[in-house]
């Protein structure tokens, strides 16, 4: 039963623990998904303005010649065309990007770099020139390559809106180098001169149309007036859709935290660090249970006993905790508390040098004489008179116990009992190597007294061994007085018990004690217990 309840709260701290490393992992996950979602979306916003900048500045770098060109020829409009023609040809064929170059003259298309003379009202085949401003503008070719897109660049001549030059730019070509999609952050990419617009694989269009779902970023040329608009998938949208790729990585990592956070927590989220929660928070409690003189019932000592009153787990009895405590190197501790505390209320505890202060020790503190130096430390300073005794269960491995512990103790005139005796497995081993002051009768045989009869027959030879061996007995569990009176008249000296008094607070001993040393109260002959039972 206790052990189950041992286990349940161990596992309820297991399962804590769990809960919240796998808490941690799912938010690194969640964390580094977020981010990675935020960073690449950055990065295709990125692609997108970095791929409007290169076309930019790529038109432009076209664009910028074309300024020269007209400075050297429009000085020629007027000019004979056999004379300018040459001139056009060879820049024409320099700017490469240039289909033709015209001169103007008086609204007339006079002159052409491929065709030569010429006399063509210009509004005939570009209804919107001659203009007496500068002019840059995407349009048909009516003349070479009939129906294909071409851009425009109309320069007037100076003092004249109806004289200039002309010069016909192989748009449709350079569209096809410059605007090509970059998938998949482009999907479309439109060239904007004017009112006009060139899709790369569409032609010339009067407007753009964005489709649902589809996002369009533009920007304009400084120097020319352009701009170029990309559309493309929404940036988070393509993130998200890229996230499955980023999952191995974090996932890893999101374990790697989980497993990280489950050792960080080892400490933390166990039993033992709430016993030293505990310890720190003041929950521990030492209690006290009186041991009485068999013979006239007086109070001849007291049993330090632990009580734990945990406000997250409510009170833990000390069956659960002190196993627990032994189990996680804990107990030296606990210890040290109730020694410190024993010495801090030394003075409730009736001042002779026959009044036994029992507190029970593991034999795991007895290792490497720890037991030794803190006795030192916390006990002897206190120059206390009363006897010490040291109980020693048998649950734990006594065998470890040094020989050497047994004698400092023994010369720093404290005492040794062998608690819960008769339940271990070699007890009488032990009554050798430790050579105890005091033997604990253990409950389970006091309670077998007049019901069991090979209980009883233990009981009988555990107290003979006692006396033959001149160690002191003390019979724990006595409830009846029947009980009492078995112990009393086989001669154990010192009975403790629910039937005297339950473990109580350290405060409440001396009222308890005052209340003792009046004559026991009797019923029947047997002395009833003196503080009601809790
Ligand atoms: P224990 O050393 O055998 O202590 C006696 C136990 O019997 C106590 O249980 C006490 O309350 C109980 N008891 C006393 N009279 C009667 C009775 O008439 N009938 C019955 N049924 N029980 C009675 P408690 O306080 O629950 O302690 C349980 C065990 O926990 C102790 O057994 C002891 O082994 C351990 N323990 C308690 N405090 C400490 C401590 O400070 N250090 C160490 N190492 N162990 C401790
Ligand atoms: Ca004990
Ligand atoms: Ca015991």
């Amino acid at each position: 039963m206790q052990t189950q309840t041992a286990q349940r709260i161990l596992r309820s701290y297991r399962r804590r623990r769990l809960i919240v490393c796998i808490g941690l992992a799912i938010l690194a996950l969640f964390l580094t998904l977020s981010a990675r979602f935020v960073a690449e979306r950055k990065v295709n916003e990125q692609h997108m303005l970095s791929f409007n900048q290169r076309v930019i500045s790529t038109l432009e770098s076209i664009l910028i010649p074309l300024g020269d060109t007209n400075k050297d020829i429009t000085p020629l409009v007027g000019m004979s065309c056999q004379t300018a023609q040459v001139k056009m040809l060879e820049h024409a064929a320099r700017l490469q990007t240039v289909r033709s170059i015209g001169l103007i003259k008086d609204g007339i298309l006079y002159c052409s770099s491929i065709f030569g003379p010429q006399a063509v009202p210009i509004n005939l085949l570009q209804p919107r020139l001659p203009s007496a401003l500068p002019l840059l503008y995407l349009s048909i070719d009516h003349t070479l390559l009939k129906g294909t897109p071409i851009l425009l660049s109309w320069t007037p001549a100076e003092n004249s809106s109806r004289d200039g030059v002309i010069q016909t730019i192989n748009i449709e070509l350079l569209t096809g180098l410059i605007l090509e999609p970059e998938r998949p952050w482009v999907s479309r990419a439109v060239l904007n001169v004017a009112d006009s617009h060139l899709e790369y694989g569409k032609g010339l269009l009067q407007r753009i149309t964005v489709a649902e779902g589809e996002v369009s970023h533009e920007m304009a040329s400084e120097r020319f007036a352009f701009s170029v608009t990309t559309i493309g998938p929404p940036p988070g949208l393509l993130a998200l859709s890229n996230l499955p790729t980023q999952l191995p990585l974090a996932l890893i990592l999101s374990m790697l935290i989980g497993y990280i956070a489950w050792l960080a927590t080892a400490n933390r989220m166990s039993f033992s660090w709430e016993i030293n929660v505990g310890l720190a928070l003041h929950e521990f409690e030492v209690f006290c249970q009186p041991l009485l003189s068999a013979r006239n019932l007086q109070c001849v000592g007291v049993e330090l006993l632990l009580r734990w009153n945990n406000p997250r787990q409510g009170w833990i009895p000390p069956d659960v905790f002190i196993p627990l405590a032994e189990q996680q190197n804990l107990i030296a501790p606990l210890t040290r508390f109730v020694l410190e505390e024993t010495v801090r209320h030394i003075d409730i505890f009736p001042k002779t040098r026959d009044f036994h202060i029992g507190i029970n020790v593991a034999a795991s503190h007895f290792h490497e004489g720890v037991i030794i130096a803190d006795l030192r430390r916390y006990w002897l300073p206190a120059k206390a008179v009363q006897k010490l005794t040291l109980e020693l269960t048998e649950r734990d491995a006594l065998p470890d116990v040094d020989h050497r512990v047994v004698r400092d103790l023994h010369r720093m005139g404290v005492n040794l009992a062998i608690d819960d005796f008769g339940t271990g497995q070699s007890s009488l081993a032990y009554l050798e190597t430790l050579n105890p002051d005091v033997l604990k009768i253990d409950k389970s045989f006091t309670a077998a007294i007049g019901t069991d009869a090979v209980n009883s027959t233990i009981t009988d030879i555990i107290i003979a061994l006692a006396q033959r061996l001149g160690i002191q007995l003390v019979a724990e569990g006595v409830e009846t007085p029947q009980q009492a009176e078995y112990l009393r008249s086989h001669g154990v000296n010192v009975l403790q018990g629910y039937l005297y008094a339950r473990p109580m607070p350290l405060s409440e001993f001396p009222r308890w004690l005052r209340g003792n040393n009046t004559p026991p109260p009797r019923r029947k002959g047997h002395p009833v217990p003196v503080i009601p039972l809790r």
